[in-house]
């Protein structure tokens, strides 16, 4: 048995206290008690945040949203604001998980969720991520959901979440704070790649807090967005790959501006500026879905087993695009989700 300190905060300052020394704050439990149980995370001390008053979602003065991090991932998905002016995120989160999943998985433990590498779960392999310098499993072993983008010879490992692809394309910035602190860090440069660091999944510092998430306006995605998850079942499993399409297309059918990004490909969502650009002044046609495609996955390299990722990649994003620009929107659930 690991002995265990358990302490549930009130408010942000509390939970900062208690958070130095190996604590780890807990929100849903849905990854870090899964995590607990199969002895991958071993934390001294939990420092309980669903106390905190951080689970609100409102709009801000500059016409953006806010979301808190302890807001569950049903109710923003189901938010009549969040509908409305991001149904790209919507869509994408509710393409993740189970109903039930989603009723307690938070917003900032839904950023925080560890890779579903099994040989990260699996204590009796290598695994650089769990134990830094141990080696890496994955590479020559089983890798169908492994990386095509940003590996390294440490780690081949991808980000497993939904919602960040999303994220990722609406630009969100993450507002966090510690006892130094706040500071807002810009989604692209939330998640990391693996590098020679690989148990570094994110920039966050040990005892950092994530207290809201921001959404900059996209009113004008609003019409035209798409998320595309490509998985080994239709409900209930990660992403082999997904794609975040959004676009702007004026009265003449030109772009006006793209925003695109790859989940299950990569250790952090995966966007090219270049295949945003190339897509605007274009108009919104086959021919340029496949062009933004192919530069989005340039330099994409396989592990052999999971080689398929690469042309699988390359028609999600033509086929999201597609849809986006169609505003068919045929991948969002409906309201009976709910009542699951
Ligand atoms: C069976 C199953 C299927 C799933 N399928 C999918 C899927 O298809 N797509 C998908 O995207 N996700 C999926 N998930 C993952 C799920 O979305 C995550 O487990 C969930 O979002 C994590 O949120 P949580 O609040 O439960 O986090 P917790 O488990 O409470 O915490 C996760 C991590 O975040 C840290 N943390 C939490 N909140 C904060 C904060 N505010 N500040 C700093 N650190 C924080 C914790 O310390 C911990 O390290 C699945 C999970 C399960 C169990
Ligand atoms: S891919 Fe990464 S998470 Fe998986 S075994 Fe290798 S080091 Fe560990």
């Amino acid at each position: 048995m690991n002995p265990i300190t358990y302490f549930r905060a009130a408010d942000a300052d509390q939970a900062l206290a208690h958070a130095a020394g190996g604590a780890r704050f807990i929100a849903g439990g849905t990854n870090l008690i899964d995590l607990m149980k199969e002895f991958v995370m071993r934390p001294a001390a939990l420092v309980d945040i669903n106390g905190l008053p951080a689970d609100a979602i409102a709009p801000t003065a500059a016409g953006g949203l806010l979301l808190g991090a302890t807001a569950r991932n049903a109710d923003t998905a189901y938010h009549p604001l969040v509908r409305a002016q991001y149904p790209l995120l919507t869509a994408a989160i509710l393409a993740g998980a189970s109903p039930q999943i989603r009723n307690m998985a938070s917003n900032g433990g839904n950023l925080l969720q560890r890779t579903r590498c099994h040989y990260f779960y699996d204590v009796a392999t290598p695994c650089n991520k769990r134990l830094p310098g141990s080696g890496c499993a994955a590479i020559g072993g089983l890798t169908r959901q492994h990386a095509v983008l940003g590996a390294s010879p440490q780690c081949i490992a991808v980000h497993p979440s939904d919602m960040c692809v999303a994220l990722a394309a609406l630009d969100a910035v993450v507002h966090v704070r510690s006892v130094a602190g706040e500071r807002q860090i810009p989604f692209a440069d939330f998640h990391r790649l693996p590098d020679d660091r690989p148990e570094l999944d994110t920039t966050l510092a040990p005892g950092e807090l994530i207290t809201q998430i921001e959404l900059p306006p996209a009113a004008q995605f609003a019409a035209h967005f798409a998320y595309l998850k490509i998985r080994d079942r239709a409900s209930y499993a990660f992403a082999l790959v997904s794609v975040a399409a959004a676009l702007d297309i004026g009265d003449d059918g030109m772009v006006r501006e793209a925003r695109l990004a790859l989940g299950g490909v990569a250790h952090k969502p995966w966007r090219v500026a270049a295949a945003e650009a190339l897509l605007v002044g274009q108009p919104a046609d086959a021919a340029h879905f496949a062009e933004a495609a192919e530069l989005l996955l340039s330099g994409a390299r396989g592990q052999g087993e999971n080689d398929f990722k690469i042309p699988l990649a390359r028609r999600a994003v033509a086929r999201a695009l597609e849809q986006a620009a169609a505003a068919t929107h045929d991948n969002t659930r409906s309201e009976r989700d709910r009542a699951d």
